[in-house]
């Protein structure tokens, strides 16, 4: 077995394989082929899975990572506004409830009735807003956290 030749980044004493792994890392690819994408810094065609561009030597595993957060941090941002303006209504009347009971006290009316009926629906109106804050508070700790 005769030792690699090549002057590549991949190097191995088959050859035959390390010259290949090499063509794919100093080449660049067909315009039709599946794994060719253009680089985002020389517009230049280079492989999907080198860490590199061929051409510029531009980071493209971690422009594309950058990326990804981007997109992430942006569908949170819309998840974030799409929480708050359902929680918004719930939060108002609950706030009518509340006024509703000092209102029913302020006029102390001869059944108790009315206060159950108001304290029954801030029980409801509860039950709906707990979930949609638990998950806007998930929201907010997640941008946070790719944010920084
Ligand atoms: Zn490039």
């Amino acid at each position: 077995m005769k030792p690699s030749d090549n002057k590549g980044i991949f190097n191995s004493p088959h050859a035959h394989i390390a010259n290949s792994f090499n063509v794919y890392q100093q080449r660049p690819p067909p315009a039709d082929h599946p794994n060719a994408i253009t680089c985002g810094q020389c517009d230049g065609l280079t492989w999907r899975m080198t860490d590199r561009c061929i051409h510029c030597n531009f980071d493209i595993a971690a422009d594309a990572q950058e990326q990804q957060r981007l997109e992430r941090l942006e569908q949170l941002r819309f998840d974030q506004q799409r929480l708050k303006g359902k929680l918004l209504p719930l939060l108002i009347l609950m706030l009518a409830c509340a006024i509703g009971i000092a209102l029913a006290a302020f006029l102390a009316p001869q059944s108790p009735f009315i206060y159950w009926a108001v304290i029954g629906i801030m029980l409801v109106l509860a039950a709906f807003i707990k979930p949609l804050a638990e998950k806007l508070e998930s929201t907010r700790n997640q941008i946070r956290s790719l944010q920084s």
